[in-house]
């Protein structure tokens, strides 16, 4: 069985954003991008899979600019067989990626799909249920357990008040979530190995896909500042300040 993992570049979590001048997005430039967490996680997984012998071959894909190329190669350090980057220097939006996925389905045939649940970057949480419903494909968001048992997928998701467990037929979609799996730590020698890995760049127009954005970005603007905290001696003097400086009690 194929395992198919989209990965996106996305600024990396250790960074602090800041909102440009004009209120148009965030300042990228010269900022560390990294691989998105939730697809770390995702690649951890298929690979786990290909080690129980249940996977044969991880492709693993990126869309967007040239160098995505970077994260598609981390991705093969961990263990993805090969990599497929469709370049476009257009800001992509969920669905757009979602219809160049889904094309790639139809050309690769995989038996699942593990996408990142968010990409940290917009906090979108679209991509994979939006392939779903493109491809008509079953579904499992938010998984924290992925047990593959022959023509079927087990996936253990956290909901309010407990753990729901879903059984869907194979191809399918599944979404990770935090608790899923750790990363391996990516190795030297990995790295190394991964340079050689095949790595085929494709366009949207070769997927016959139009990614032109569809929504508008109208202000993006940074959070209202928090005053500093302080210390209090003693729970007398909290009781004393909840009650007669915060008034919330
Ligand atoms: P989002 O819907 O943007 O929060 O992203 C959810 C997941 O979709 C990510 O964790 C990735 O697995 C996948 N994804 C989103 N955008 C891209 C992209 N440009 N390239 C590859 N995968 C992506």
């Amino acid at each position: 069985m194929k395992v198919l993992v989209p990965v996106k570049r996305v600024v990396d979590y250790n960074v602090k954003v800041r909102v440009k001048s004009d209120g148009s997005g965030v300042d990228i430039a010269n900022v560390k991008m990294s691989m998105n967490p939730f697809d770390e996680i995702a690649v951890e997984e298929a690979v786990r899979l290909k080690e129980k012998g249940v996977v044969t071959e991880i492709i693993a894909v990126s869309c967007g600019v040239t160098q995505c190329q970077e994260t598609l190669r981390t991705a093969m350090a961990i263990g993805a067989d090969r990599a497929i980057l469709v370049e476009t220097a257009e800001e992509l939006q969920p669905l757009a990626v979602a219809k160049l996925l889904k094309a790639l389905v139809d050309k690769e045939q995989p038996g699942l799909v593990i996408c990142g649940k968010q990409a940290i970057d917009d906090d979108a949480n679209q991509t994979g249920q939006m392939l779903a419903a493109l491809g008509d494909l079953p579904q499992a968001t938010f998984a924290s357990k992925v047990e593959v048992a022959g023509d079927k997928v087990n996936v253990t998701r956290e909901v309010d008040g407990g753990l729901e467990t879903l059984s869907l037929s194979l191809p399918a979609v599944i979404t990770t979530d935090l608790r899923l799996n750790e990363p391996r730590y990516v190795t030297l020698p990995n790295i190394m190995k991964a340079k050689k890995k095949q790595l085929d760049t494709l366009k949207p127009e070769d997927l016959g896909v139009d990614v032109s954005p569809r929504l508008k970005t109208l202000k993006v603007e940074e959070p209202a500042k928090r005053g500093a905290g302080v210390k209090v001696p003693d729970v007398a003097t909290l009781i004393d300040k909840l009650k007669n400086e915060a008034k919330v009690i």
